[in-house]
């Protein structure tokens, strides 16, 4: 359905990673006619770069129903040890999925690019954005197609998910202001002889350390840094490197061989100031790019897009009562979350890299802390795996507006099954018909009412389309 017929499409999404793909799939199941353009010829995937999904991305991918699917293709793990003392013990989450599943990013956008095509996205391959400019009614953008013959293409929204060196963040004129925080960290997906016993497992004193991870499939993903060697990106890295910091680190190679992928990269703490100007967004790495550390990346930018999603549905369907309020929330709800993500995943880092007496005495600290106040690293696992996280109460509402709405299991199926039509999800008390309050961005026409299967629960909940508490009626 494309709700204006002087436009190409409704909404142009700018970069096929996982970003770009889930929230173009939302939007098409929403039935909103979106257009998909990626640099990137067809078939050309992108890189392994992240190789572990969190629970609240597990928990918006089982709202998808592809939970099950992308559990099948890795190795879920329970607990990590950072620093040889600190044990993240993720089965205390309050989830179904109380782990982290390790499985290649390859196979997150699979999955999400089978979603967009079955739900009728617009795929444009071989197309690269040059620029862009808008109007009170929409977008401009300036592509190039596969031969490089300028193509424009125009847009009620433009959404840029086309990774850290967005063009779309460029042409909107936006800096990315932060810095470099790591270099020469060398990667390499191996195979072990002699596979470590902890699952999963940070290590080192400061000057190097490394950690290692199994895919579930005889893989492991290996990372290490050391001081003593900090060179370029461009610099050629072969095994017999990866072996070195391994040894030093962890005390043990691990008998690492036969290695598919070695690579070198650096990693920047960079956040753009705004996530919205006027009719075009930035979500994914294109807004927020930190240390690999916590595994954060792709997750955050998944989020994002949830978050996203449902907002352009419900202004393009004429259904929000004040549409530049719903669309300004994405930004006063992300770029929060964005900014703490590259706190978090900094701090592990640097205390990682602490080498000098004070800092290695504030790590030692940190981390006995942090082992020995559950609260604590209760909190520490809730924010990484995303299940802590919490927007501010809708306008006129209290908590638990806002939190994340757990699954439940309600006469019609689970919360989390109902979630997967997209929509707002009203859960109410057998014989009870309440309404939406006021101001929710939504029509009966597209509410999704269920009821309790629990008869002590007596109040109405309003669930957005992202699994996060709306309204409750006490
Ligand atoms: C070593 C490493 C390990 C990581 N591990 C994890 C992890 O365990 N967990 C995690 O959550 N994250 C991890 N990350 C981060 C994660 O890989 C990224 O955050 C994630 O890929 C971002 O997704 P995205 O869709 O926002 O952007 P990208 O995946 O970068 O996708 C952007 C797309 O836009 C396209 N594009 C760019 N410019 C244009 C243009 N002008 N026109 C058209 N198309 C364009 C690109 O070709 C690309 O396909 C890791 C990163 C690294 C480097």
């Amino acid at each position: 359905m494309r709700t204006n017929s002087t436009t190409d499409t409704d909404v142009l999404v700018i970069g096929a990673g996982p970003t770009g793909l889930l929230l173009a799939g939302d939007l098409a199941a929403a039935g909103i006619d979106v257009t998909l353009v990626e640099r990137r010829p067809h078939g050309l995937g992108n890189m392994t770069r992240a190789f572990g999904v969190h629970a609240r991305t597990l928990e918006q991918l089982d709202a998808r129903g592809l939970a099950n699917e992308l559990l099948a293709t890795g190795t879920t793990l329970t607990s990590a040890r950072l620093f040889g003392r600190l044990d993240m013990d993720m089965t205390r989450l309050p989830t179904r999925f109380n782990h982290l599943l390790v499985t290649p990013q390859y196979e997150v956008e699979r999955l999400l690019e089978r979603r967009a095509v079955d739900a009728g996205v617009t795929f444009r391959y071989g197309t690269e954005l040059r620029g862009l400019r808008q109007d009170a009614d929409g977008v401009t953008a300036e592509l190039t197609d596969p031969d490089g013959t300028p193509l424009t293409l125009r847009a009620r929204y433009l959404v840029g998910t086309d990774g850290h060196r967005s063009s779309v963040r460029t042409a909107l004129g936006l800096p990315f202001p932060g810095r470099s925080v790591i270099r020469s960290i060398v990667l390499a997906d191996v195979r072990l002889t002699d596979a470590p016993t902890d699952s999963f497992s940070v290590a080192g004193a400061g000057d190097t350390f490394a950690f290692i991870a199994p895919f579930g499939d005889g893989w492991y993903r290996v990372m290490g840094w050391t001081r003593t060697r900090q060179v370029d990106d461009s610099e050629p890295v072969d095994l017999e490197e990866v072996r070195e910091i391994a040894r030093k680190a962890l005390g043990t190679d691990h008998g690492m061989h036969d290695a598919r992928w070695i690579s070198r990269f650096h990693s920047d703490e960079r956040q753009a100031p705004a996530y919205r100007v006027g009719r075009a967004f930035l979500a994914g790495d294109a807004a927020h790019v930190h240390s690999p550390a916590g595994g954060q990346g792709m997750n955050t930018g998944l989020q994002d897009a949830a978050n996203l999603s449902w907002k352009l549905t419900a202004v393009l369907r004429g259904e929000a009562p004040d549409p530049e309020a719903l669309l300004d929330s994405y930004q006063s709800e992300r770029h929060p979350v964005g900014t703490m993500v590259l706190r978090s995943s900094g701090a592990i880092v640097r205390l990682a890299m602490a080498h000098t007496p004070l800092t290695r005495a504030a790590r030692s600290l940190a981390v006995r802390l942090l082992g020995a106040i559950r609260p604590a690293s209760a909190r520490a696992v809730g924010m990484i795996s995303g299940i802590g996280i919490s927007y501010a109460p809708a306008p006129g509402s209290r908590r638990p507006s806002g939190r994340r709405a757990p699954d439940a299991h309600l006469r019609e199926g689970r919360l989390y099954e109902l979630l997967r039509q997209g929509e707002f999800v009203l859960i109410a008390p057998e014989g009870a018909n309440p309404a939406p309050p006021a101001g929710t961005p939504v029509t009966p026409k597209h509410l999704v009412r269920a009821t309790w299967t629990d008869p002590a629960k007596k109040a109405a909940v309003l669930i957005r389309p992202d699994g996060y508490v709306h309204w409750t009626s006490n």
